[in-house]
């Protein structure tokens, strides 16, 4: 019971509705068979009273042997009462001197011509149907003709149909039991179930599963229960994956640090040179962690939703132009060219300038990073509802394979580039966070040693 109280207080009000009912019905049914006896019965001694009429009217010598044993027959008394109230003749079993049933003023009323008709009980505790009717003798009335008929058989069958009728109600409260029992478990038990699963989830057991399927309100709710655990899941498992991987990266270049503090300090240098350098690969390191740091902080913003958005219209040419002067030198240096195109009318899009900043600088510089030879060719093309911003390279390219996670948190294609082309494996992450924050969408195709296309649809908003 203690995990089944809303099973109980379901059983509770069915069994109160159907004990509602089957009172009202086992009332009602009662009074119908009650009242079609009462009148069946008097309708019957209605008639009898005309027949025991007729009968003492006629002037027949043997009408009154005939109504005795019509009586007998049909199981009535019959009293003969004169106006002066004396029993001019009797026949039946009810005793001949109980006259209580007589009352003047039905005597008046039969005297007149009419027939009177009640329910008497005599004094000891009978209950009889009592009609009276005037006898005529020629013109006038000479008595008054009173007909009992005993209610006990009656009473007897209305007696059995209550019997069957508390049998059956009983029967059917049983039944009823038995089916509230059943509706209340079949109901509360998935809610039971449920109960259980969301404590052991809330006490960290996230791999408990629900296996309710019903098609109903119930199964949606244990359905979006397992939902919500595979959810909690999955974020608990990359919150400590993102944890393993934070600590990782940091590692490596605080061990740097750490090598080249230490040979700087205790001199372990032969020259001025060697020194600079050493300083130099500090300086990179703090970088390289002070980089990390902005992407992660970036990253957790954007998770948050809290990334706020400066929204305006946005040309995108002169921020493609400028990135690429930027660029211009590291792509020098490593001999590469960059060429800018456009095709179509304004490039004018609805978004954040800085976002949109960001996002081109961070693919054109991963197009820079990852070419050794080649050029890299930046495209902005206006068609009636975008503008794609499309970057082409000639560098070492993405495996097939590899393609689908490089927007993943810290996903880089083969461990080994990292060291040798720097960056933090979050920059396309963060990428298509901020496009898809713009309502944009980015697609990245690749052959391997052949080159990388990244293209981003900014839509034009009317
Ligand atoms: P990173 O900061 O390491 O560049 P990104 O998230 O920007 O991280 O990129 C994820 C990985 O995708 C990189 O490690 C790199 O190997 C690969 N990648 C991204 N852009 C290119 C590109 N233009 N050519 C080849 N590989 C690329």
């Amino acid at each position: 019971m203690k995990n089944n109280i809303i099973g109980f207080k379901l059983g509770v009000v069915i069994m109160s509705v159907f004990v509602i009912v089957l009172l009202f019905l086992g009332i009602v049914i009662d009074r119908m068979f009650s009242s079609f006896y009462y009148k069946e019965m008097q309708t019957e001694t209605n008639e009898l009273a005309s027949h025991f009429t007729v009968m003492a009217e006629s002037k027949d010598t043997t009408s009154e042997q005939m109504m005795r044993t019509f009586a007998e027959f049909s199981n009535v008394s019959i009293f003969n009462i004169s106006r002066d109230r004396s029993v001019s003749f009797h026949s039946g079993l009810h005793n001949s001197d109980d006259r209580s049933f007589i009352h003047a003023a039905d005597l008046e009323r039969i005297f007149s011509g009419n027939s009177v008709s009640f329910l008497y009980k005599d004094p000891g505790g009978n209950r009889y149907f009592v009609t009276g009717q005037p006898i005529k003798a020629g013109q006038t009335i000479s008595s008054a003709l009173y007909v009992m008929s005993s209610t006990a058989s009656m009473e007897q069958s209305i007696d059995s149909v209550r019997v069957i009728l508390l049998l059956s109600g009983m029967g059917a409260l049983v039944l009823a039991l038995g089916i509230t029992w059943i509706i209340a478990r079949v109901l509360s038990r998935p809610l039971v179930q449920m109960q259980k699963a969301t404590r052991k989830i809330a006490a960290g057991e996230l791999e408990t599963r629900l296996t309710i399927s019903s098609n109903d309100e119930i199964g949606f709710l244990a359905a979006a229960i397992n939902d919500l655990a595979i959810d909690l899941q999955r974020y608990r498992d990359t919150r400590q994956e993102f944890l393993a991987n934070i600590s990782h990266e940091l590692r490596t270049p605080i061990t740097y640090l750490q090598g080249y503090a230490k040979v700087v300090k205790g001199e372990l240098y032969e020259t001025d040179e060697e020194k600079n350098l050493y300083l130099d690969i500090i300086d990179q390191e703090a970088h390289r962690i002070q980089h990390l740091v902005d992407d992660l902080f970036e990253l957790a913003k954007m998770e948050e939703g809290k990334i706020p958005l400066h929204l305006e219209d946005v040309d995108l040419k002169p921020i493609v132009e400028h990135a690429a002067r930027k660029l211009e030198l590291t792509a020098k240096e490593k001999g590469l060219s960059i060429t800018v195109s456009y095709s179509g009318q304004a490039v004018e899009v609805r978004g954040d300038r800085k976002r949109m900043e960001q996002i081109v600088m961070n693919l054109l510089e991963n197009a820079v990073r990852y070419t050794d030879e080649g050029e890299i060719n930046v495209q902005l093309n206006s068609t009636p509802d975008a503008v794609l911003f499309i970057v082409e390279d000639t560098g070492i390219g993405i495996p097939e394979d590899e393609l689908p996670y490089i927007f993943d948190r810290f996903y880089r294609v083969e461990k080994s580039r990292s060291r040798q082309y720097g960056g933090t494996g979050l920059g396309l992450s963060i990428v298509k966070k901020l496009i898809e924050l713009l309502g944009g969408s980015i697609r990245i195709t690749s052959t391997y040693g052949v080159g990388t296309r990244c293209e981003v649809r900014f839509p034009k908003h009317s």
